[in-house]
Formats: C-alpha cells, structure tokens, sequence
C-alpha cells in the first residue's frame, strides 16, 4: 500500500469510531454487569448455554458428591478437590461436595457440562483476584453464595464482541 493510501485508510478508521462510544471503564469504580445468566448446562437440549464464565455457584441441595466434575477437570487443571461437608442430604451418602482452586481453574466449563445432576453452574462473577494463594481456593460453602454483581454499567455480550448495554 502506498504512503497516501496508508493515510487515507487511517484517517477512515479514525473517522469512522468518532461515533462509537467510549469502552475503556474507570475499573474498580466503574464496573461491569454483565447481561444474562453465567455459562450453565440446558437439561432439555443436552448442551450448554452460553454465558460469561466466571466463578462457579454449587447447589448444594442437587450435589450427589459423585465426583464426575471433579473427573472432567482432572485432565485440565486439577482445579477441583472432593471435600467432606458437614451437611447430610440422603442424595449425598459420602457428604462430599467440589471445592474449588481459582489458581488453577482456566474457567473452561466442562465440569458444568458434566455434572449430570445440574448442581454446578457458572456466574458473571469475575472478581476473583486476591493477596493469597489460599484464597483463591473455594469451599463448598463459599462456592454456593451467589455472587453479588455490581451494578454500574451493562454490557452485552453477543457475536461481534461486547457493546455498551
Ligand atoms: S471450569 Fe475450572 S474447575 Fe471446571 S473443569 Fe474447567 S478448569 Fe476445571
Ligand atoms: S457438582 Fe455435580 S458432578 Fe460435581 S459432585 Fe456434585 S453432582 Fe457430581
């Protein structure tokens, strides 16, 4: 390409995201909230729905303790332990439930697809980052508090990337 169609298409470029509202937010006090649910599994198609892949949430009241999430992960990121839990449910002989290690996780949801129970969903929360190690590891407790999500600015994800709400 010659100099001057170098500038020209510059220039074009330039002009053309005049109109397209800013996208940078001022994080931490300006946050996302994202539109729509986490990624989870749809019972009634067999596959998962798309959603944003942030922490996990555990329903506690559908977990079997049959470590199938734990299995799926094996091979990926080692990011989930069985843990007792001092609940007893009657589905849940062994009282053992996913605890999970956001130091590992890569957030690729395959331990949703395999859950057949439909115990274990992800959420939009994606504020995970902490001062320890230790911290990033979530009970079975921790993991079944749903996320409080902030409230400043929607974004919708859709296929040509993410636009203001
Ligand atoms: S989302 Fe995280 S915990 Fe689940 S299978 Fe993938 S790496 Fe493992
Ligand atoms: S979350 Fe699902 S796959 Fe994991 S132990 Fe509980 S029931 Fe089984």
């Amino acid at each position: 390409m010659s100099t001057a169609g170098g500038i020209i298409r510059a220039l074009n470029s330039g002009v053309k995201h005049l109109a397209v509202k800013r996208f940078t937010l001022r994080y931490p006090e300006q946050k996302l909230k994202f539109v729509g649910d986490g990624f989870r599994f749809n019972p009634e198609t067999g596959v998962g729905i798309a959603g944003l892949r942030g922490r996990h949430i555990l329903f506690h009241e559908h977990c079997t303790g049959c470590q199938l999430c734990s299995v799926a992960c094996e091979g990926i990121a080692e990011a989930i332990g069985m843990v007792k839990v001092n609940e007893t449910w009657k589905h849940n002989k062994k009282a053992i439930m996913p605890q999970i290690d956001y130091g590992k996780c890569v957030f690729c949801g395959l331990c949703v697809d395999a859950c057949p129970f439909y115990a274990l969903y992800m959420t939009n929360d994606y504020e995970l980052s902490s001062f320890t190690k230790s911290a990033l590891i979530y009970t079975p407790a921790q993991l079944a508090v749903k996320p409080k999500m902030a409230q400043d600015v929607d974004i919708k994800i859709d296929d040509r990337g993410a636009t203001h709400g």
